[in-house]
């Protein structure tokens, strides 16, 4: 079973930057919003909206996943969080800082991607050869991750 981290949720959710970037955002800190902000800054997973609202159930036994739904979207617009197209199921980011992902084929886990750091002279190459003003990209990669690999050799192995 899953533990909801309390004790690390309640401190986050004090925190001072985390309280002045809420207020920047001009979105009302209601108890709903809080639990999903905090269930998305805890975790490195890109969970899927269902995950999130199983968490969220934890501390707001009667919220329904519509709310779940509706909250994502305004977190999403103000900034809070970051909606992820990584093809399949949409899924979800705490961390707002642009960066990129790389996505597993076999088991769908979701990673960040920190070896293209070079983010901003990607959107200049490309500003320059295609005449676009570049503002932000959202960018991933799609393979196998190292469990999977492990987990395909070893179904070779035993197949053999
Ligand atoms: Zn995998
Ligand atoms: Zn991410």
């Amino acid at each position: 079973m899953v533990q909801w981290p309390h004790e690390r949720i309640v401190s986050m959710s004090v925190s001072a930057d985390h309280r002045k970037e809420y207020d920047l955002s001009g979105l009302r800190l209601t108890a709903q919003r809080r639990a999903i902000l905090c269930v998305l800054r805890a975790t490195t997973e890109h969970p899927e909206a269902g995950w999130i609202y199983e968490q969220v159930r934890k501390e707001l036994p009667r919220i329904s996943l519509a709310t779940v739904y509706r909250n994502l979207a305004q977190l999403a617009e103000t900034g809070l969080v970051t909606e992820l197209d990584v093809g399949g199921a949409r899924r979800w980011d705490g961390q707002v800082k642009p960066h990129d992902h790389i996505v597993c084929l076999r088991c769908g886990s979701v990673e960040d991607l920190d070896v293209l750091a070079d983010r901003e002279r990607l959107e200049e190459r490309v500003s320059q050869s295609s005449g676009f003003i570049v503002y932000t990209h959202q960018l991933y990669l799609q393979g196998l991750c190292p469990r999977c690999q492990r987990e395909e050799a070893l179904d070779t192995s035993t197949e053999a």
